[in-house]
């Protein structure tokens, strides 16, 4: 039998059990976390990409491996070898996408919106589970 809740002062007592208030500071939490995110300026293309803050995608995202998590970083921040960026940088001559030739080469345009790479990167999702419609904003 689980004791009964001790008065927590100031008085009158409110009989509110440790677990509802778990539960309320967890969702205080969470609405501060996505306050942040949404206060942030910049991050133009991690928003785009990732929509709110998900802490379970957060911890996956420390299990990868360095060579993923430098990839995903890349994508986030835009800062990556795709032509967009290396155009940018005074590297690659033009900008366009190397696969439809028509658009800038970005992670966004790659992940949601390229044609000629619409049927792999389908494939691609279907095959690591991820959910597409979170990535075509
Ligand atoms: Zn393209």
């Amino acid at each position: 039998m689980a004791a009964a809740p001790s008065p927590i002062r100031p008085e009158p007592f409110l009989a509110i059990g440790p677990s509802t208030i778990k539960e309320e500071l967890r969702k205080e939490r969470n609405r501060l976390r996505n306050q942040h995110w949404g206060n942030t300026t910049g991050l133009r293309q991690a928003k785009h990409l990732l929509g709110g803050y998900n802490l379970t995608r957060y911890g996956e995202t420390l299990n990868l491996s360095k060579g993923k998590l430098r990839i995903i970083t890349g994508f986030l921040t835009g800062h990556c070898r795709l032509r967009g960026h290396l155009h940018k940088l005074g590297i690659w001559s033009n900008d366009l996408c190397r696969f439809c030739d028509v658009n800038e080469e970005t992670p966004v345009h790659l992940l949601s919106e390229c044609e000629a790479v619409e049927r792999r990167r389908e494939g691609t999702w279907a095959i690591t589970g991820q959910v597409t419609k979170q990535y075509n904003r």
